[in-house]
């Protein structure tokens, strides 16, 4: 079996589709798929998936574009939700300077006060970096991540950060970036990573991996992410799925 441990089927995109795309999922053998809410909207239609089909677990929080909006009201709803729903992580949460839609100073602060909710009510935590590594790295050694760790989502730094983020006890998510064959610092990154930090997602719809690249993103082609981390490790794909599947439940304590 695969674990797609990060994707959006809880936006427009599936609207129309949502029944297929997991069933498709389904057949090539992705029987658990984590859908990931990151405001109002999406977070709502995450736990609707997750009740209305088997094998769809819930991730819940507060998007770094929309840290501007966090707020007490928001964060009661995280903690009331997570209280009394199946939500297996927090995210995504973390910091994004690509985009920049709020200060630094309101993004980290938002940042930081999600880690705190995950902390004390014991939930792993799901990590959202864009040109904003240096940063995030801070941020999650200042609030000791290592008490309920994490994955880095959607890993592509170079296998030098990769082992800094591990240091702090983080697990390092792949997605179809790493087939892309302008990748070298990702491809090099996936080579080392150790098996028992492993973890592979789809970030559907975006990022569809080789020969998808540019299609709309769906699970069913997270089996492209393990049949290259496969190739570079020099590993068998049963092997990938079954300790990136382990991995997963072990994380989402499922
Ligand atoms: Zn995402």
């Amino acid at each position: 079996m695969l674990f797609d441990t990060h994707a959006h089927l809880n936006v427009k995109q599936f609207a129309e589709d949502e029944f297929e795309v997991i069933k498709r999922a389904n057949d090539q053998g992705v029987s658990k798929i984590a859908v990931v809410g990151f405001d109002h909207e999406t977070i709502d239609k995450a736990l609707a998936l997750s009740e209305t089909y088997p094998g769809i677990y819930p991730i819940i929080g507060w998007h770094p574009t929309e840290a501007g909006s966090y707020s007490d009201q928001v964060e009661e709803k995280l903690i009331q939700l997570i209280q009394t729903k199946n939500v297996v992580a927090m995210g995504e949460m973390g910091l994004d300077y690509h985009w920049m839609e709020d200060p630094k100073e309101i993004q980290i602060d938002a940042f930081r006060r999600q880690i705190r909710v995950a902390k004390q009510l014991d939930i792993p935590i799901v990590i959202h970096n864009r040109d904003s590594t240096e940063d995030v790295y801070q941020v999650l050694k200042e609030e000791h991540v290592e008490d309920i760790g994490g994955i880095m989502h959607s890993f592509n730094l170079t296998p030098e950060w990769q082992e800094r983020f591990l240091d702090l006890g983080m697990h390092i998510s792949y997605s179809g970036v790493v087939t892309f064959k302008n990748a070298h610092d990702v491809k090099e990154s996936a080579k080392v990573v150790p098996l028992d930090k492993l973890l592979i997602e789809t970030d559907s719809p975006y990022l569809a991996p080789q020969p998808n690249r540019g299609k709309r993103n769906e699970p069913a082609y997270v089996r492209f992410v393990a049949m290259e981390i496969a190739r570079l490790k020099g590993i068998e794909l049963d092997e990938v799925a079954q300790i990136t599947s382990e991995n997963a439940n072990q994380l989402f304590k499922l």
